[in-house]
């Protein structure tokens, strides 16, 4: 095996010298970008920022290692994406269904204490999902949750019952989050699929609410989340 060809290849020190350069370059143009896209930081990003982010990420490595790849191109390229964004982002304020288009749109994930089931039917959401994002929030059970918005950047909005208002729900947690093996009349049970909460007489009787998609009972809950 060739040790100087996978470490050095043709490297002089000319060529390094040239990197410093370039990479002092580069650098600076990826900060002017950044700022120039008018965000304060980056938390998570909706698609429509993914992509420029994508689009920008070879753009600004590779002109500071490759030879033939003169910098005022990179430039060039990187001004054509920042003023295509600044355009997006103008048209997406003024037509509200462009934005939709390129940034999608908020779901409600759970209303009343309990999950809306066509986000769910339509693979957009999982259980696993919602459950640790809610869990996250401190929240024990549905029935502590009025409403629960999913934001365009992956961002979970959460509504809260007041104390007096909370109702017997789903619990989250893995431990309770069980499904039951015997039914004991008169108690509240939750359907581990969409939450729902009802009094079943027996174990195998299906939820009233999204019938045979139903995969069990869960011990319902109703404490208050403590803060
Ligand atoms: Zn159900």
């Amino acid at each position: 095996m060739d040790w100087s060809s996978i470490f050095i290849y043709d490297t002089t020190w000319s060529f390094a010298a040239e990197i410093v350069i370039r990479v002092v370059v580069m650098f600076t143009m990826i900060i002017l970008f950044l700022r120039f896209t008018g965000k304060r930081g980056v938390r998570q990003l909706s698609i429509f920022e993914l992509t420029i982010i994508l689009s920008l990420g070879s753009i600004a490595g590779d002109p500071m290692f490759t030879k033939d790849l003169p910098l005022i191109q990179a430039v060039l390229i990187m001004s054509i994406v920042i003023a295509l964004y600044r355009s997006c982002t103008w048209l997406m304020m003024k037509y509200q269904p462009f934005e939709d288009l390129l940034e999608g749109t908020s779901l409600y994930i759970v209303e009343e204490g309990v999950l809306i089931l066509e986000k769910i039917e339509l693979g957009q959401m999982s259980h696993d999902e919602f459950f640790s994002e809610m869990r996250m929030q401190g929240i024990e059970h549905l029935g502590q949750v009025r409403v629960g918005l999913l934001e365009t950047n992956g961002d979970f909005s959460i509504l809260l019952y007041p104390r007096d208002e909370v109702r017997y729900g789903l619990p989250l947690f893995p431990k309770q989050y069980q499904s039951v093996t015997q039914i004991d009349s008169g108690d509240y049970y939750a359907c581990m699929y969409c939450g729902h909460v009802d009094k079943p007489s027996a174990l195998k009787e299906l939820c009233s609410r999204c019938h045979n998609k139903c995969i069990g009972w869960a011990k319902a809950m109703n404490n208050v989340i403590i803060r």
